[in-house]
């Protein structure tokens, strides 16, 4: 038998950092979206033993300082498995990019080798054991709309947040997530988002409230180091986006449009321009349902 399942990417609407904890994380407040941005991943038994990863990908490590390998080596490990399984990896998602591309391969591999054992375990169960790989794999588990607390493994589920077209930009620079945090100085920020209020504005459907409270501290980091990012999300003010933010420690800008002309003419501009290397038109994704239904509705 062999899965066929989707991995996808993440923004965030909104992120405050609270503090620096003693054992180095951080305390985050953070507003998720899902995209219809993906990785493919099929994974099937094998008759070789252990994990065979293959990917498109030619600086990924396929042994398990892969995020996938270590995903399925952990449910195999739990349940005693010892059949062979081989994994393929196509990557659309950009890496190092802010988007939680590792972090959603790895949700991925859960859910896929949960199906493929008939190991039975609920999506909770799943996001329990996706925290011990990374801080944002539970909520890759969760997928939609989110409020996501803690180091990010603390989350709220939110009603869906109000449609926008996204534009999405990566300028052709990797930012390590580790370098951001360890450069931002969480007690000296002079300005916070209110996630609260964003919050609240998604519960109460109102997109102009939504985009008005986007804010990511993490910008104060990345921007300075890299004034491209800068430079794309005033291209798509510009262009007319309600609002445009770096998602996570970045490099990626995302603009949010409410019409779908000006979305696509500032995808055009970027496209076809020097700032970014990687630009997508996209909209959110929206979980819903159970795990059993979105497996139905092949949107896993
Ligand atoms: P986040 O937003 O969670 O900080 P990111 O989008 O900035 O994540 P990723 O693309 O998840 O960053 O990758 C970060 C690092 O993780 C990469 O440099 C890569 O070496 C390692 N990695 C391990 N497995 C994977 C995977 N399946 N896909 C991408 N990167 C992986």
């Amino acid at each position: 038998m062999e899965l066929k399942l989707k991995a996808m990417a993440k923004i965030n609407l909104g992120l405050d950092v609270l503090r620096r904890r003693d054992d180095g994380y951080h305390d985050l407040r953070m507003v998720m979206q899902t995209i219809y941005l993906y990785d493919r991943i099929e994974i099937a038994e094998s008759n070789e033993p252990g994990i065979r990863l293959v990917t498109n990908v030619g600086y990924l490590p396929v042994n398990e300082d892969n995020l996938v390998c270590r995903a399925a080596r952990l449910l195999m490990d739990e349940f005693g498995i010892e059949q062979g399984l081989r994994i393929r990896l196509r990557k659309y998602i950009p890496v190092a990019a802010g988007l939680a591309g590792g972090s959603a391969d790895a949700a991925a591999t859960l859910v896929g080798v949960n199906r493929l054992f008939g190991l039975k375990l609920s999506r909770e169960e799943l996001m329990k054991r996706g925290v011990k790989i990374g801080a944002d794999v539970p909520y890759c588990v969760m997928r939609g709309t989110a409020l996501a607390e803690g180091i990010g493994d603390v989350l709220t589920r939110l009603p869906n947040a109000p449609d926008l077209h996204v534009v999405l930009a990566k300028p052709p620079i990797h930012v390590s997530t580790a370098f951001v945090y360890k450069n931002l100085r969480a007690d000296e920020l002079k300005t916070h988002p209110d996630i609260d209020a964003q919050v609240r504005a998604i519960r109460e459907g109102d997109a102009r409230a939504m985009v008005e409270q986007m804010g990511n501290v993490l910008e104060t980091v990345t921007i300075p180091a890299y004034p491209v990012i800068d430079e794309i999300k005033a291209c798509m003010m510009r262009a007319g986006a309600v609002n445009a933010m770096m998602s996570g420690s970045g490099p990626s800008v995302f603009g949010l449009f409410d019409e779908e002309d000006r979305a696509k003419a500032a995808y055009k501009e970027l496209a076809e321009g020097s700032l970014a290397r990687n630009v997508y038109l996209t909209r959110f994704f929206h979980a819903g349902g159970t795990a059993a239904e979105a497996a139905r509705r092949n949107l896993w």
